[in-house]
C-alpha cells in the first residue's frame, strides 16, 4: 500500500515525486511505498500550519477538547484496523498492538483533551506595591514532532496530542520504518473535525525530512523521541536557533532484584520487562542485577521461562515474540550478541535467528539471556534495543546501586524488594527519571516522563507536556 503526506487536511504526493520502500518485518517483503519528502514538503506543511495557527490558537478550550476526544473515540472505533496496520508495519504481535499501542494512542488524545481544560496558570499579588502579576501560557506557534519506530502511533500521538491541545499547529514526522498508522491518523483527524493545517504529517528519512523540520527557522520547538546520537545531533542543529527542545532518548535500564521480593510476581514481570515488544521498548530492563543469595535460583527459573516464549508470526495469537523491526536492526542486535560472547559473556539461552514456517525471510530472533561478570562490558553499557538481556549477581545494596548507576544512560530503573528503607534509599539515589518499585511500565499519564544523563532532556506527560508546548509570559499590572 502506498501512502501520502497529510498536508492542510489533504493527502498529497511529495513535491519531488520520490518514494521509498516500506518492508513487512514478518516476511521481509516490500509491501508499500512512502513519500521521500524533502525541504519543499516541509515548507508546504509549515505554511499550512502557520495559516491555521491564528484560528486554532483562539479556538475555545472546550472545542479543542471536544475534537481531541472525538479523535480518541474514532481510534477506539477503528482499533482492529489500526492494530493490524501497526503489527504489519512493525512486526510486533497483533495482540500487543490491540492491547497496548492503539488503546494508548487513543488515551493520549483523551487525556490531553481533558487536561487542557484543567491547565491553569498562576497569579502573584505584589503586596505593598499595589501590583498584581499573573502568568499566561501561550502556544508557541508551529512546532515539530519527530518519533521512532518502536511504539509508532503511541509515541507519535504522545507528542501531537499535547501540542495541539495547547493551541499549536504541528509538522510531524513518524519513523520512516513504521509510517502506516501515522498515515491512517490523518483520515481520523479530518473525520473528527480537526481544522485543516492544525496537524500536518510528512513522511521521509530522518537525515532529509527530519533534518528539514529541525532546521526550519520558524518551527519553534522540536519534540523528539529516538536514539541518543540523533538527539545530540538535533540539539546541535537547533540550539543556535534557540528552539525549545524535548529529547527522549535511549536507555540501558537496570532491573535490581533483592531476595526479599515477591519472587513469583518479580519473575513473571521480569520476563515481560525484558522481552515485551521484542525488547524494543526504551523502558525495558536490559541489565538484570540479582542478589547473590537467589542468583542461581533466579537464573534457572528465568531461563526456563524465557525458553517457553514463542517466537512467531505477529498475527498468530500464540506468539509472544514477533519480528524485529528491520533487517539492519536484526543484524545490529546479532552483532551485540557476538560482542558479548567475545567479551566473555555466556549465552544462557537464545542467540539465534528463528525460521518461522511460511515466513522464512522475516526478522525473527530468539529471546536471549547472557550472563556477564563485569558491568563495564559493552553489552552492559550500550543500548541494544532488542530481545537481549544480561544477568549478573551482586552482594550488597551499595554494590547494586553502583552497578545500576554506572552507565551513561538514565531513563528508568526497576527495583524488586519489600524493604521500605531500601526502597527509599534506592528511589532517592538511582540516577534515572523513573523508578518502578515492584512493578514495571505502570503508567499514569499525569506523571512526568523522561530521562537524565544520556537518556534525554525535558519531561513529557501531564502538565509537563503542556508547559513544554507553551511559553510562559508574566504580566504585571500596577493599580
Ligand atoms: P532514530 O534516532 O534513528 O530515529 C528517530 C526519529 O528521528 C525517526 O523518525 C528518524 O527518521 C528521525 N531522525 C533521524 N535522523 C534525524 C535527523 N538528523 N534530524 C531529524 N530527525 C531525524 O531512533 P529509532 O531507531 O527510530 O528509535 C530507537 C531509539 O529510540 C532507541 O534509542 C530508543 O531508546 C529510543 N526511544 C526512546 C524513548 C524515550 O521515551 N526515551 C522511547 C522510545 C524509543
Amino acid at each position: 500500500m502506498n501512502i501520502q503526506n497529510y498536508i492542510n487536511g489533504e493527502f498529497v504526493n511529495p513535491v519531488n515525486g520520490g518514494f521509498i520502500d516500506n518492508y513487512n518485518p514478518a516476511n521481509g517483503e516490500i509491501y508499500g511505498q512512502i513519500p521521500n519528502s524533502s525541504l519543499e514538503d516541509i515548507e508546504l506543511a509549515y505554511n499550512s500550519a502557520k495559516s491555521a495557527f491564528k484560528q486554532w490558537s483562539n479556538t475555545a478550550l472546550e472545542e479543542r477538547s471536544r475534537i481531541l476526544i472525538r479523535i480518541s473515540e474514532l481510534l477506539e472505533a477503528n482499533l482492529e484496523r489500526f492494530a493490524l496496520a501497526e503489527s504489519k508495519d512493525n512486526g510486533k504481535p497483533l495482540s500487543l498492538a490491540k492491547q497496548i499501542d492503539i488503546p494508548r494512542a487513543a488515551s493520549n488524545f483523551r487525556f490531553f483533551g481533558n487536561a487542557i481544560t484543567q491547565f491553569a496558570s498562576e497569579s502573584h499579588e505584589s503586596v505593598g506595591l499595589n501590583a498584581v502579576n499573573f502568568t499566561v501560557r501561550q502556544p508557541l506557534g508551529v512546532v515539530g514532532c519527530i518519533s521512532p519506530w518502536n511504539l509508532p502511533l503511541y509515541l507519535f500521538t504522545w507528542k501531537i496530542a499535547p501540542a495541539i491541545a495547547a493551541g499549536n499547529c504541528v509538522v510531524a514526522k513518524p519513523s520512516e520504518v513504521t509510517p502506516m498508522t501515522a498515515y491512517l491518523l490523518g483520515e481520523i483527524c479530518t473525520e473528527a473535525g480537526l481544522p485543516n493545517g492544525v496537524l500536518n504529517i510528512v513522511h521521509g528519512l530522518g537525515t532529509t525530512t527530519g533534518q528539514a523540520i529541525v532546521e526550519h527557522p520558524h518551527i519553534k520547538a522540536i519534540s523528539f523521541t529516538g536514539g541518543t546520537a540523533t538527539g545530540a545531533h538535533i540539539a546541535r542543529v537547533a540550539a543556535p536557533m534557540f528552539k525549545k527542545l524535548s529529547l527522549e532518548l535511549g536507555g540501558k535500564n537496570p532491573n535490581i532484584i533483592f531476595a526479599d521480593c515477591d519472587y513469583d510476581k518479580m519473575l513473571e514481570t521480569t520476563v515481560r520487562s525484558s522481552f515485551a515488544n521484542q525488547g524494543q521498548i526504551c523502558l525495558c530492563g536490559s541489565r538484570i542485577f540479582v542478589e547473590e543469595t537467589i542468583y542461581e535460583r533466579f537464573k534457572a527459573d528465568f531461563v526456563q521461562k524465557v525458553k517457553q516464549l514463542k517466537v512467531g508470526h505477529p498475527s498468530d495469537n500464540s506468539t509472544n515474540i514477533g519480528a524485529l523491526v528491520s533487517k539492519p536492526h536484526l543484524e545490529k542486535v546479532e552483532g551485540y550478541i557476538k560482542i558479548a560472547e567475545d567479551e566473555g559473556g555466556k549465552v544462557l539461552c537464545g542467540g539465534l535467528e528463528v525460521t518461522v514456517p511460511n515466513y522464512e525471510n522475516g526478522y525473527y530472533l530468539q529471546p536471549t539471556v547472557i550472563e556477564v561478570e563485569d558491568n563495564s562490558c559493552r553489552i552492559n553499557q550500550e543500548e541494544v534495543f532488542g530481545p537481549v538481556v544480561t544477568i549478573m549477581s551482586f552482594k550488597t545494596d551499595k554494590e547494586a546501586l553502583s552497578l545500576a548507576n554506572d552507565v551513561k544512560y538514565g531513563l528508568s530503573a526497576t527495583l524488586w524488594t519489600n524493604n521500605l528503607n531500601r526502597t527509599m534509599q534506592f528511589s532517592q539515589q538511582l540516577q534515572t527519571g523513573i523508578v518502578w518499585v515492584n512493578t514495571w511500565m505502570m503508567r499514569d499519564l499525569r506523571t512526568p516522563f523522561g530521562g537524565v544523563k544520556a537518556s534525554g532532556v525535558g519531561r513529557e506527560g501531564g502538565f509537563e507536556a503542556l508547559r513544554f508546548f507553551t511559553e510562559a509570559k508574566n504580566i504585571c499590572i500596577k493599580y
